[in-house]
């Protein structure tokens, strides 16, 4: 059962190039995320077949645009200040 449940799920996941194969990436796994296919579809959905470098690169923008930084101290981990 246990095996079962595992193969099952691993069908639902998808291999996501992080350095897209249209860019010239390859299938060495330092390129690979096994990724969930809807998650795989979401990330497709918003960042289109960007490089991962330039996801970060517009989050971080994203970010300082809007004027964002996080405190990590005690009790605030995540909180926007
Ligand atoms: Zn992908």
């Amino acid at each position: 059962m246990k095996g079962k449940h595992k193969r099952t799920k691993r069908a639902m996941m998808n291999r996501h190039h992080l350095l897209p194969r249209s860019s010239g990436g390859n299938g060495m796994p330092n390129n690979l995320l096994l990724i969930d296919i809807e998650k795989h579809q979401a990330w497709h959905k918003l960042f289109k077949n960007r490089h991962l470098d330039e996801v970060i690169e517009m989050l971080i923008r994203l970010k300082q645009l809007k004027g964002w930084r996080y405190d990590y101290g005690k009790g605030n981990e995540g909180k926007a200040v």
